[in-house]
């Protein structure tokens, strides 16, 4: 099958018989239309469409090496600096649908299994099978278009010990037997965003394991059917609340879930199994193949895109209430063209100085994409004060689609007229505004932008130990012993 378009996505998942815990419901199918579910999918749905639009499809599909057919560009191996350009613009067009609100569009995934894919010699160093195993589910993935999410994280019960530790060991998945064609899986991890729509869970290593025989029923990578037997998730409260585009112009769009995963013993046959049981292997999963190299210049498309919306919405909101002059709001905007610059300036310094990775795939370089991974949880903070700031309390008079209709819309277009706006019209902008910087909707972006790749702490500590400051302190040693 080709690249698939938004009918053939929600198909899909129509037939599919995913178990999702939510708001006291069981569901083991009837995701697409869930009210919790149905808006997004459609969002979802848009961008397969987009890939059969004649404006985008050059852009967003490439001729598949083994059927011909037009395939995702994200899994397009890049072999030359055009490659990876478009990848880059491939990125771009997706996450400028939803100004980068959509965090787990099926290109951040892909471009993960491109690079383990590339990689199968360096699954092969365990076991033959493995390297056979990850290119083959590749091409799975590839031919089929299909939508991963992932979850990595151990459940959070106590911090202050290995995650193989909790609880005696039974709170992070892990595997508890095997048997003549696969693994058995127990336990639980935190999170998967999108978990209940996606089509497959990519159960991926990411806390570092000790390479010690306690932890190796927890050194494991495999893949899994969204609805494989055993497998729920539980889903967090819903933030798109039903309303109208007009009140919730955001939430009631790109509100994607996120939920906890529980294995109840869910069986994965060898063929979907690319590590087991080997702490080191999983350690080096991301770096030693360039796979998280890959998913940062996805990444990175994606912040860009939604840095470029705050700026168009923080320039429109100036504008329109005429405070566009004040010396500290010009400071404020400053702020947010700076992180823009900043970001496309790394994103094209990681493409000028890419290189072939072992593996024979060109990877941009990844000291500016760390830098731009490291430098966006916190500077994405800063858009919702500054955007509150600016707002003030006209974001509290934000009258919903129905008072602007209804017997209050003459008070509305004369009281909450604007400098450069009519009422209504400044009522829109401005429940945009809320959705950006006040409602539940944003403050799930807020944490999003902060956590999802990893705790900024820790990618900081691994960003120091891994950058070579040797011809610095030597610089300063030689200074020292000058005369
Ligand atoms: C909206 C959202 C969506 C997400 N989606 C996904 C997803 O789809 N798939 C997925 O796998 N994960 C997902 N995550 C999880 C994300 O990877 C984690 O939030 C992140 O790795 C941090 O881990 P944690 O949440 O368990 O925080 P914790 O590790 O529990 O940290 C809590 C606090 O304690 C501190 N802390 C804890 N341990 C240490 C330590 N050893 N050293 C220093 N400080 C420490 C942290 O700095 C932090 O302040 C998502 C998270 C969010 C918020």
């Amino acid at each position: 099958m080709a690249a698939r378009n938004g009918r053939q996505f929600l198909q899909r998942l129509a037939a599919a018989r995913v178990h999702v815990e939510i708001q006291g419901e069981t569901l083991t199918g009837g995701i697409a239309d869930h009210p919790a579910f149905r808006n997004v999918v459609r969002s979802y749905a848009e961008l397969y469409d987009m890939q059969h639009d004649p404006a985008y499809r050059d852009v967003l599909t490439y001729p598949s090496p083994t059927s011909g057919e037009p395939v995702a560009t994200s899994f397009l191996v890049p072999a030359t600096p055009g490659d990876l350009a478009k990848r880059r613009q491939a990125f771009k067009v997706w996450a400028d649908r939803s100004f980068g609100m959509l965090g787990r569009t099926g290109d951040y995934l892909n471009s993960a299994l491109m690079a383990l894919a590339a990689a199968h010699d360096w699954f092969a160093q365990a076991d033959p099978a493995f390297g056979a195993n990850i290119r083959g589910y590749y091409l799975k993935v590839r031919e089929e278009d299909l939508l991963c999410t992932h979850t990595l994280v151990p459940p959070q019960a106590n911090r202050a010990v290995a995650a193989s530790q909790q609880a005696a060991g039974s709170l992070m998945a892990h595997v508890v037997r095997e048997d003549d064609n696969g693994v058995v899986i127990r336990g639980a991890r935190l999170l998967a965003t999108i978990g209940p729509f996606a089509d497959e869970l990519l159960v991926f290593p990411s806390t570092v394991l000790r390479s010690s025989p306690e932890d190796k029923p927890y050194s494991f990578a495999c893949a899994i059917p969204n609805d494989a037997p055993g497998l729920r998730y539980l889903a967090r409260e819903p933030l798109d609340y039903g309303r109208p585009r007009h009140d919730h112009p955001l939430g009631s769009r790109f509100e994607e879930s996120d939920a906890v995963v529980v294995f109840d013993d869910v069986h994965v046959p060898y063929e979907r199994c690319f590590v087991l049981g080997d702490p080191d292997l999983c350690n080096g999963f991301y770096a030693q193949t360039s796979a998280v190299v890959h998913m940062t210049h996805q990444v990175v498309a994606r912040t860009t895109a939604k840095t470029e919306y705050i700026l168009g919405l923080v320039s429109l909101l100036t504008q329109a209430i005429g405070i566009e002059q004040f010396q500290h709001v010009q400071a404020d905007v400053a702020e947010v063209i700076t992180t823009l610059e900043t970001l496309r300036a790394l994103n094209r310094a990681a493409e000028a100085d890419a290189a072939v990775n072992e593996f024979g795939v060109l990877t941009p370089a990844w000291a500016p994409l760390n830098t731009a991974r490291n430098l966006y949880p916190r500077l994405y903070q800063r858009f919702p004060e500054i955007l509150r700031k600016f707002g003030a309390s006209g974001l509290m008079a934000t009258p919903t689609q129905a008072d602007v209709a209804g017997p209050a819309a003459a008070d509305i277009e004369t009281y909450l007229q604007a400098a450069a706006l009519g009422g209504a019209e400044r009522v829109k902008l401005f429940r945009l505004v809320w959705d950006t910087c006040i409602s539940a909707f944003s403050g799930r972006q807020a944490l999003y932008e902060y956590y999802f790749f990893g705790d900024p702490v820790r990618m900081a500590g691994a960003y120091v130990a891994g950058y070579d400051r040797e011809p610095y302190k030597a610089a300063v040693r030689a200074f020292l012993d000058r005369d």
